[in-house]
């Protein structure tokens, strides 16, 4: 095994430091007859910590708690809920180094990946700080000049918020902070997988100052039986999930009933294109993070690589070149890029999809199986970073969202070519594309149908801006000045003429 600087004692002491209960009315307590569920570290398959596992009446105690907090948030200035928020940030930025090891213990990703998702999720509650004091209504007189029309914002109540186990702090911030921000009071429920870096981040808004009850959070392995009840139940009015678009639309189904708000960010299937006069240089460079950032499970991650076909033979002999360097282990190590894939489904799933692709006639350029020769590999969920090319119409790799690290490359001969190859499927949350001639990137911003593109750049997150999909990507956006509007609800109010 690689040296690593983070001790035994080190991991044993903050795992000691998170809290295993819910997170209700402000206080922490055990679930219902005391059940517990299991939290893994995929790197080793050891058990890391045991928590609380929440029935269906704690997670109705988590929405009562919400509902009793809602009016005095609402009514709180905004400038004390931005402080708030504020607070929270400074903390996470003492807290750094711990919010990335705990998330690299749950989750697998690499200490240094880790600390910039403590930096990228820490935004949200930076941004969402500024923009509270920000949310405007209008007044003036209607166009008849009979009466005054007034346009003003109010929070829509209590949330229920719903986050994947791929980025455990980002996700849970990228919505707690405008919920907040609006004025909202929330219930969270993290992923089974990765609960405890958001307990770890209740109790730091606890800390911050947060008053009992806007913020609950439920742990459970029965997230169907015990959601389902919330999304029902009138007294919520808005839903926020992030995760699989399969779970997504059972969820719309669920929350057709109350007519409830929703924002649903889902699944991916990114098209990376590299056009024959893009910078190969910055292509490599933006493919690598694009593809391998989070051991290539993010809803952003680059799943199909459209490349012109007199480019593609240089950029595929670059990026495996690139690939072969990489250092498989756990995320604690030093220099380690590539850690475990969340479970052994994903890995089967990784093996699956490049094996379809080859009997298919891709030709494998390195990787393509779980890495062997490593006793201290074998207890995790390790899967080779693999690279493969000419991957042929037809084949499942193209179709489904791969989440792990497969880089596949699918040649093209014309714009039109990489334009119909890149919105050939039912997602459209990002794109990306390389080329320096300016009008073609501009005719690829009217052509690609994606929520969000990166041109010449293979990372487009930021607080400051709008995330989110078209087509069965999702609903809604997160960050930007859009984000808060999510969480709020418009009034028109109509007054008489003060004249008459
Ligand atoms: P998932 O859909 O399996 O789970 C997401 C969350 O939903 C988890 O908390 C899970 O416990 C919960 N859940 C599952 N079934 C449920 C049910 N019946 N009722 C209520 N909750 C339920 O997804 P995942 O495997 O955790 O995450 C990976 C997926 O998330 C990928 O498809 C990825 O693209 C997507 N994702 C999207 C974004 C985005 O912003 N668009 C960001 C990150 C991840």
């Amino acid at each position: 095994m690689a040296a690593s600087t983070v001790t035994e004692t080190r991991e044993t002491d903050l795992l000691a430091s998170v809290p295993d209960g819910l997170f209700i009315g402000g206080e922490w307590r055990a679930a219902t007859g005391d059940r517990t569920l299991r939290v893994f570290d995929p790197a080793t398959g050891r058990v890391v910590k045991t928590i609380a596992d929440a029935s269906p009446e704690d997670g109705k105690a988590a929405l009562d708690a919400a509902v009793a907090a809602a009016d005095d948030w609402a009514k709180t200035p905004a400038r004390e809920r931005a402080e708030i928020l504020r607070r929270a940030f400074d903390l996470l930025q003492e807290r750094k180094e711990d919010f990335a090891l705990l998330m690299t213990i749950e989750m697998g990703k690499p200490l240094a990946e880790a600390r910039g998702e403590v930096g990228y999720g820490g935004e949200f509650l930076r941004w969402f700080s500024e923009e509270t004091a920000r949310v405007q209504g209008r007044y003036g007189a209607n166009p008849e000049g009979t009466g005054r029309m007034i346009v003003s914002q109010h929070p829509v109540g209590p949330c229920f918020l719903i986050t994947p186990w791929n980025f455990p702090l980002a996700m849970a911030t990228r919505k707690i902070a405008p919920a907040l921000a609006a004025g909202c009071t929330v219930v969270i429920k993290p992923a089974e997988l990765t609960p405890l870096t958001t307990l770890y981040f209740a109790k730091l808004l606890q800390d911050a100052g947060l008053p009992a009850g806007v913020v609950n959070v439920f742990t459970t392995s029965t997230s169907g039986a015990v959601s389902e009840p919330i999304i029902r139940d009138p007294r919520l009015r808005k839903l926020s999930f992030t995760g699989s678009t399969s779970v997504g639309q059972r969820l719309l189904e669920q929350a057709a009933q109350g007519v409830l708000r929703t924002s649903m960010e889902l699944g991916g299937n990114a098209p990376f294109v590299v056009f024959e006069d893009a910078d190969l240089d910055k292509a490599v460079d933006g493919a690598m993070l694009a593809k391998f950032r989070n051991i290539g499970q993010a809803c952003t991650a680059a799943n199909r690589f459209i490349v012109h076909r007199s480019v593609a033979e240089e950029f595929a002999n670059r990026v495996t070149e690139r690939v072969q360097a990489m250092r498989i282990g756990r995320g604690t190590e030093d220099g380690v890029q590539i850690g475990p894939l969340i479970d052994d489904k994903a890995v089967a799933k990784a093996e699956e999809l490049v094996g379809d692709a080859i009997e298919r006639g891709a030709t494998l350029r390195t990787g393509g199986q779980r890495p062997d020769g490593d006793d201290t590999l074998s207890a995790g969920t390790f899967y080779e970073p693999t690279v493969i090319t000419d991957v042929q119409a037809g084949s499942d790799i193209l179709r489904e969202e791969i989440f792990g690290p497969v880089l596949a490359i699918v040649p093209f001969d014309t714009e039109d070519d990489a334009v119909r190859i890149a919105n050939d499927t039912e997602y459209g949350l990002v794109s990306y594309v390389f080329t320096e001639s300016l009008s073609r990137g501009q005719r690829m911003i009217d052509r690609l149908e994606t929520g969000m593109m990166g041109l010449n750049v293979g990372v487009v997150s930021n607080a400051a801006a709008p995330f989110g999909g078209w087509k069965m990507s999702g609903l809604g956006r997160e960050g930007g000045a859009e984000g808060i509007h999510e969480y709020l609800q418009t009034k028109y109010t109509l007054t008489a003429n003060p004249y008459s």
